[in-house]
């Protein structure tokens, strides 16, 4: 990033040192920053009363004496800058200001009945003043917004290139979400990528470098991890499995205009609508349920729940996922498999079901060493990696103003 080094250079280079070493290490004293930086202990005593000024570290009582005086400990302010975290979906979208260390300070789930861009742009403005205002938070410690997204996204470009649920073509969201927030920069990426670094990052695959994460919604999608980096494939659009065939003759029509996708057959609407025709029609009207509302929700709480028809429908979802699921590991013998999404609700009856597809579909020595989970992250995978890539740019930021984040922002846009 840096090629000169002259002596501003090293300064920059050493303020980040010091500042990633309290981040990582944090508590931790002044000299033992000096020992694991190599820097002196002038050097690294001048860098940290920097740092105390602008706000960015805070100090945290006393450590452990080695002789003479207990040492002050340091620590990364975690309100010094914030992140704009959005997770977009077919008629959702959740919204939320983030600190530092990954709390959540103000969230915001709403039903979206559009999906027309600059009609979600503009709920996302709406949101950002409304979570600002009850977070309390001044707008001019929030440095980035994270955006995790269905579809083919280009995140360099900031460009959903097509997204069949949202009936989007070419949509340059990380723009218009920047305009509507007066600039503010914005990285968009595809949800399940999003959801993958989360759980690695975060979550059930945290020491896996091969990980899958399948996002069971209303789209299927899959974020791949290989070697703990995002698999992208040629353009960065790899994991559109839902798009993969499961019946090949005469399937049911999926949005992509294919037909006997795996998204046309087990997606949440797929399940929605076989469950309204396999549960008894007394089911609805007894209990006051209107199928036009119906969730996935209502399949695992009473009283759908306790009909055979409701749990035969779950077993036959995690026959039809099993299937998927058994094709990923045979194509990439993953540690582990992160099932996440609405579906995944469902919970350990899908679970079973799909480990019984798994064992029956794959060879011997790849199943033995692949775990598969249900995701049981806090504030959802996907939400939680639009935070974790925001955060990744906060920290790549020399100096934590907004003016600066936008100049980088610029950059990165145009270079
Ligand atoms: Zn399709």
């Amino acid at each position: 990033m840096w090629t000169g080094s002259n002596s501003k250079d090293l300064k920059v280079l050493n303020r980040l040192l010091v500042r990633d070493m309290i981040r990582k290490l944090g508590p931790i004293a002044r000299y033992e920053i000096a020992r694991e930086t190599g820097l002196t202990p002038s050097t690294v005593t001048v860098i940290v009363a920097e740092l105390l000024e602008a706000g960015v570290i805070k100090e945290v009582g006393h450590g452990e004496s080695s002789g003479g005086r207990r040492p002050i400990l340091l620590e990364l302010n975690p309100r010094a800058a914030h992140v704009f975290a959005i997770r977009i979906q077919r008629g959702e979208l959740v919204t939320a200001i983030f600190d530092l260390a990954k709390n959540i300070l103000a969230e915001r789930h709403y039903q979206l009945d559009t999906s027309v861009p600059e009609e979600v742009v503009g709920a996302i403005g709406a949101s950002f003043e409304e979570l600002i205002q009850e977070s309390k938070v001044n707008p001019d410690t929030v440095l980035w917004c994270g955006v995790a997204c269905p579809g083919l996204v280009s995140s360099h470009k900031g460009i959903v290139e097509r997204s069949s649920n949202l009936g989007w073509l070419r949509v340059p969201l990380s723009a218009l979400i920047s305009k509507r927030l007066g600039g503010l920069p914005v990285h968009v990426e595809n949800i399940s990528n999003a959801a993958a670094l989360a759980e690695k990052e975060y979550g059930l695959g945290r020491g896996h470098n091969h990980l899958v994460f399948i996002n069971l919604s209303v789209g299927i999608g899959a974020g791949l991890l290989a070697d703990g980096e995002i698999y992208g494939g040629a353009k960065g659009y790899a994991g559109e499995i839902g798009h993969m065939t499961l019946l090949a003759d005469n399937g049911p029509l999926c949005a992509c205009g294919r037909r006997g996708c795996f998204e046309a057959v087990c997606g949440v609407r797929a399940v929605l609508e076989r469950a309204k025709a396999v549960i008894p029609e007394e089911a609805f009207l007894e209990h006051g349920i209107s199928k036009g509302k119906l969730t996935i929700t209502h399949l695992t709480s009473s009283p759908l729940a306790a009909y055979p028809e409701a749990q035969k429908l779950i077993g036959e979802t995690g026959h039809y996922i099993g299937i998927l699921v058994a094709n990923l590991v045979n194509l990439l013998n993953p540690e582990t498999i992160i099932l996440g999404g609405e579906l995944s609700t469902l919970g350990g009856s899908l679970l079973r079901a799909v480990e019984a597809e798994v064992e029956k579909r794959t060879l011997e020595e790849i199943q033995r060493t692949v775990g598969i989970q249900i995701s049981n992250m806090r504030g959802s995978a996907p939400l939680m990696g639009a935070y974790a890539l925001a955060l990744e740019r906060i920290f790549s930021l020399e100096e934590w103003d907004v003016r600066r984040a936008q100049a980088a922002f610029e950059y990165e846009i145009t270079g």
